[in-house]
């Protein structure tokens, strides 16, 4: 086993150009992507009806709302940066 073994060559996300760290020659992206994090309205004058029904719909309901985030790391080269920084989304 060679323990100077080499990591993984950095690569492009989107042209799969091996990437050389040092050279200032990609971009690291990160991207977060959260759920909706607004808590479920809640209408105090609904409450006087069921209370066991309703509390258990909304703690059910809490449950789903937790806010689920994802992180993703990608690199790009400068080229591929350029184009994807005018239309991340596109
Ligand atoms: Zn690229």
């Amino acid at each position: 086993m060679d323990p100077e073994q080499e990591p993984a060559p950095t690569l492009c996300a989107r042209c799969v150009k091996e990437l050389t760290p040092g050279r200032s020659e990609f971009y690291v992206v990160e991207i977060q992507a959260k759920a909706d994090p607004t808590p479920p309205v809640l209408d105090v004058a609904d409450m006087s009806r069921d209370y066991k029904t309703e509390i258990n719909a909304l703690v059910a309901e809490l449950e789903n709302v937790t806010p689920q985030i994802q992180r993703l790391t990608i690199h790009l080269c400068m080229a591929c940066y350029a184009g994807w920084i005018e239309k991340p989304a596109g």
